[in-house]
């Protein structure tokens, strides 16, 4: 799955249309257009399937941090 994003034409910021889906499934729509409200400028812009750009959807899971094993401390300095 992808996340269709636009450009705003105003701000030029990044607007996720909240439009999920597959490349494949959406190439026969590219001079379809979608209504997508800006949360930039605040304005609706209609802009063609074309105009946007696909993102993997997978930023909704959270990051995992991999906790770093602490190797065996106390040993690393050398007593004299
Ligand atoms: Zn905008």
């Amino acid at each position: 799955m992808h996340s269709l994003i636009f450009d705003c034409p105003r701000t030029g910021q990044a607007i996720d249309s909240a439009i999920n889906t597959d490349i494949e499934a959406i190439a026969g729509f590219c001079d379809l257009r979608v209504d997508v409200t800006c949360p930039h400028c605040g304005r609706q812009h209609r802009l063609p399937i074309k105009r946007g750009y696909f993102v993997p959807f997978a930023s909704t899971a959270p990051a995992r941090q991999l906790r770093q094993p602490h190797a065996s401390e106390a040993t690393n300095h050398s007593p004299r």
